[in-house]
């Protein structure tokens, strides 16, 4: 009576941070800290926007800065 009960950990489902597509999906997928990941095609799409010239018309990523200047 043989009782080869394997217990392997089940390998961790990585899925890119960015665009959510898992590790089996994509070519490549890097880890980063913190738990984040990003995939080969979102590194492609993002050297892509980096290496653009920047447009005056390109919608700013961060909130627009509200004036708080001191109230005198
Ligand atoms: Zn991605």
């Amino acid at each position: 009576m043989t009782e080869c009960e394997t217990t392997q950990t089940s390998p961790p489902s990585y899925a890119c941070t960015f665009c959510g597509q898992p590790w089996d999906a994509v070519q490549r997928l890097l880890a980063g800290p913190n738990r984040v990941y990003i995939c080969n095609e979102c590194i492609t799409l993002c050297y892509s926007i980096i290496t653009a010239p920047p447009t005056e018309d390109a919608p700013c990523d961060l909130p627009p800065a509200s004036p708080t200047g001191p109230t005198l």
